[in-house]
């Protein structure tokens, strides 16, 4: 099938994007090598259990793959894992990792985004973050036999830690320097519903304010607040976003101002392209250019990617679409919510808890969303077709 010398393609980030990719290009009829490189020791996994099924105990690390060493090999896949990609020259063609000097045809950037953290807390062992398999269960671990927690973001990762540190019957208290809890795409019309959630189970909430000083002891984490407060916890959990992973390509000449900017199909240079958290598409309907952090932008760019290579097709850019689980509630969300137009309930009821919602400007649906529906969301999903 392939020559050994071939330098071939080589995708950076064993992950979802990257592995997506790669499956991508052998389903279109690619041929020629594939090597991915990853900075984990892991093959490729899936990160949104790790906040919900394994965190709460319910799933082990394996249920998390993504799929089989068999099928790897099948598939005709190499993997470099445990290394770590330091350096992309351009004009060589040619990536340098912490253990070889690797020539490409065609270079896939899929390295995803790292874990912003609090300064100070890195070497705190009480102070824990949220991105990795490692992460998931040297939290779980920590949470035994725990009772009070502080978790730092009321985001969507914020509140799913908080849903899981409930099932625990663990005491949380949440800190945000906003002024309610957020989720992704929503426009800010459920930070109340989210909020209510918190305080029915006993969340302690401070938000609008900032974090002064953090300090570790035996006995756990203090936090002072900028309204002269201090919050404490056994354990504190970070939970204030991501940065892609753009160190290596410092001196590559990339556009790499919040991701590498990619035209929409993903190329940032001849023979260069980008997928997943790291890559920020063009979308030639919006005329913006978007990183997306959440699994489906992850999976469909990979997709695109991959048929671009292999075909030279294009694929229809799609709608922004991420969903979450918090105490119970499926919360499906496609496009964007405006957050200056009132929501339309398409189905359900908001005081069931159970609907379907969207913001429709000037005509067109700019955003729908699945609260505990998800069979009418399915239905719904046309609305942002037409
Ligand atoms: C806890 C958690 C819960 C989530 N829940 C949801 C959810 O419910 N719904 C949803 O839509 N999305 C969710 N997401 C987001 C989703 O998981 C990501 O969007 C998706 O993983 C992005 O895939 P990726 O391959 O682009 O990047 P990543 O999964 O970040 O993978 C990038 C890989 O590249 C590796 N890497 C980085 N730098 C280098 C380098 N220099 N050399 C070699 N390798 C490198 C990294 O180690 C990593 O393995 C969640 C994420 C987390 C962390």
């Amino acid at each position: 099938m392939m020559s050994v010398e071939e330098p071939g393609l080589l995708i950076v980030g064993a992950s979802l994007a990257g592995l997506t990719c790669a499956q991508s290009l052998r389903a279109e009829g690619y041929t020629k090598k594939i090597t991915l490189i990853g900075a984990e020791k892991h093959l490729p996994y899936n990160r949104p259990p790790l906040s919900k099924q394994v965190l709460s105990g319910k799933w082990n690390a394996a249920q998390t793959n993504i799929d089989s060493a068999e099928k790897f090999t099948e598939l005709e896949l190499d993997f470099l894992i445990d290394d770590e990609a330091i350096e992309l020259n351009v004009g060589l063609q040619e990536i340098t990792t912490k253990k070889h000097t690797l020539k490409y045809e065609e270079l896939i950037i899929a390295t995803g985004a790292s874990v912003r953290r609090l300064p100070g807390t890195e070497s705190m062992n009480r102070v824990h973050v949220l991105r990795t398999i490692d992460d998931a269960l040297g939290l779980r671990e920590a949470l035994v036999g725990i009772k009070s927690a502080v978790v730092v973001g009321a985001g969507v990762l914020g509140s799913e830690v908080i849903s899981a540190l409930s099932e625990y019957g663990i005491h949380a208290t949440v800190i945000d320097r906003m002024d309610a809890p957020q989720l992704p795409l929503t426009g800010g019309h459920f930070a109340s519903r989210v909020n209510k959630f918190f305080l029915e189970h006993g969340v302690v909430t401070k938000y609008g304010v900032e974090i002064v000083s953090v300090s570790e002891k035996e006995s756990g984490i203090t936090i002072d607040l900028s309204d002269g407060s201090k919050v404490s916890g056994e354990v504190a959990v970070v939970a204030i976003g991501c940065i892609p992973n753009v160190d290596w390509l410092a001196n590559s000449g990339l556009d790499i101002s919040n991701g590498v900017l990619c035209d929409s199909n993903g190329l940032a240079a001849p023979h260069i392209y980008a997928v997943g958290d790291v890559a920020r598409w063009h979308n030639p309907v919006t005329g913006k250019s978007l990183r997306l952090e959440n699994q489906t932008s992850a999976i469909e760019q990979g997709l695109a990617v991959g048929k671009f290579i292999a075909t030279g097709q294009s694929s229809a850019p799609t709608h922004p679409f991420f969903w979450s689980e918090i105490f119970g509630n499926k919360i499906l969300m496609l496009g964007s919510l405006d957050a200056q137009i009132p929501l339309t309930i398409v189905h359900g009821s908001p005081s069931d808890n159970r609907f379907v919602a969207a913001t429709i400007r000037e005509g067109i649906t700019t955003g729908i969303v699945g609260w505990n529906m998800p069979r009418e969301f399915r239905q719904s999903r046309s609305m942002m077709e037409a």
